[in-house]
């Protein structure tokens, strides 16, 4: 045998192998660095979102003043914490709960919180309960409260479970998020100016695609590590995407914001915030669906969770009737002729449907209710159709009543229990001089006495805080 060739082969073989090396050790990187770099970067990601997050709810914390129970401004003060409902069930507090089920075969969330807080929430649920693989994230419905954390948590896989009108209601929230953003604003002025705002591509509002949908009423239900879970569309609540989860073998209702943050209260099926109306028969038909599964525990993505069958029951029930009562007395005095303004000063809930309106508020329902049914033209007068409102001719009107009328006016309606009516005789006065100092006091004391009403009455959150804004912006 020719010895050099013996060598050269050799050398070729030990090239080969040292090739064959290479190529695996490449491919081996190759397939290491997409799943690597992906974990690397979301771990970046967190690490900074948990900085940024910290930094954002203290500021918020000591900015955001007081507020009724289960208010905005109390929930950004709570700690996060994990609690347990059951062996299986714990839940990171926050202003939205992040939710987690563990099973044997990986883990279940439902809802991801606010994004400030989501790095937390991740972390706490990861080194208290389990860092298991993330197989389902089920997301309640698109507000930004109970989305934020869902890219932190995603792993290779993960399928996203929501209703299929989320990614309409993501898509008109994201639309209009500039407007949105200056009424919140209004209502909550301890957020940043929108052109102050953290624009931080980690932060940014949108863009979740759903893997599974489920329709109204629907019932998606799929079984992990020996768990029985059923998503069910349920509509009307806090918008046309509304899902809810339910575990039959432990009889928990997993509510997100179907209930709204306290249980059991006047539900907001519509909000003042400025939202798509929210459906009022579609509401009671899903309310009717969840009566029936007989839960024994409601778990809601605000607050904490309550349990009782029969507690439960009986709060459902009243929340139902009590909505189908706002609406057939609308109904029924549309019918008899009756305006919008009649029926909001006429109905109130009978003494059995009870239920506190500090989040949703019989009479704006009844507003919205015949706006839901018949649109914006009330019929009561030509100038609706014409984009000259009666503020157009204030002025002209503050020149011919006189100062002097105005404000005697004014205070008179202020004596005889009439705020609101000072209001309007202020805002004619305030056309024709917008300095008037009289007007701008009445106008001032108007408010207070509105705020008081409201403090000591409904305590509807959102009037108060409309009330506070208009005086905070009194010149
Ligand atoms: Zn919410």
């Amino acid at each position: 045998m020719n010895p050099t060739k013996r060598k050269q082969s050799g050398a070729i073989g030990t090239v080969i192998l040292f090739c064959i090396a290479v190529v695996c050790a490449g491919a081996l990187w190759i397939y290491f660095d997409e799943d690597v770099a992906r974990k690397l970067k979301q771990e970046a990601e967190i690490q900074s979102m948990a900085v940024i997050g910290d930094v954002a709810t203290k500021r918020l914390a000591s900015a955001s003043g007081e507020g009724t129970h289960g208010a905005a401004v109390d929930l950004i003060k709570r700690p996060i914490e994990v609690r347990e409902v059951a062996e299986n069930i714990h839940y990171a507090t926050g202003v939205g709960n992040t939710i987690m089920i563990t099973t044997s075969e990986g883990v279940v969330l439902f809802d991801t919180g606010l994004v400030i807080q989501s790095a937390n929430q991740l972390q706490i649920l990861k080194d208290t309960v389990s860092d298991a693989d993330v197989r389902y994230i089920i997301l309640s419905h698109s507000h930004a409260d109970h989305i934020g954390g869902t890219r932190f948590w995603m792993d290779e896989g993960t399928d996203i479970i929501a209703h299929q009108n989320f990614e309409e209601e993501q898509r008109y929230l994201s639309e209009l998020q500039p407007y949105q953003y200056g009424r919140n604003r209004t209502l909550f002025p301890w957020m940043p100016a929108w052109e102050d705002r953290p624009d931080i591509a980690l932060m940014r509002y949108g863009g979740i695609v759903p893997t599974i949908t489920v329709d109204d009423w629907e019932t998606y239900a799929f079984t992990l590590g020996g768990i029985e879970f059923q998503v069910i569309g349920a509509p009307g609540a806090e918008g046309a995407d509304n899902a809810v989860l339910w575990l039959p073998q432990q009889k928990v209702l997993i509510s997100g914001d179907f209930f709204g943050p306290q249980f059991p209260q006047f539900p907001n099926i519509f909000t003042m915030r400025g939202e798509k109306v929210r459906k009022p028969v579609e509401y009671i038909k899903s309310l009717d669906r969840l009566i029936a599964l007989n839960p024994d525990v409601i778990l809601p993505s605000h607050l904490d969770p309550t349990i009782g069958a029969e507690k439960i029951r009986k709060g459902m029930q009243r929340i139902r009737d009590a909505v189908q009562y706002v609406h057939d007395e609308t109904i029924a005095g549309m019918n008899a002729g009756k305006t919008v303004n009649q029926l909001m000063k006429e109905i109130k809930l009978p003494a059995n449907l009870e239920l506190v309106q500090n989040h949703g508020r019989v009479d704006w329902a009844v507003k919205s209710i015949w706006e839901y049914y018949m649109g914006w033209f009330r019929f009561e007068s030509t100038t609706e159709l014409y984009p000259i409102p009666a503020q157009d001719v204030y002025a002209d009107l503050a020149q011919i009543a006189g100062n002097e009328n105005l404000i005697a006016l004014a205070n008179n309606y202020l004596i005889q229990g009439e705020p609101v009516k000072t209001l309007h005789i202020t805002e004619i006065a305030l056309a024709g001089d917008p300095q008037n100092a009289s007007a701008l006091a009445l106008r001032g004391q108007a408010l207070v006495e509105l705020l008081e009403r409201a403090e000591n009455g409904l305590r509807n959150d959102y009037e108060i805080y409309w009330l506070k804004s208009q005086l905070d912006t009194a010149p």
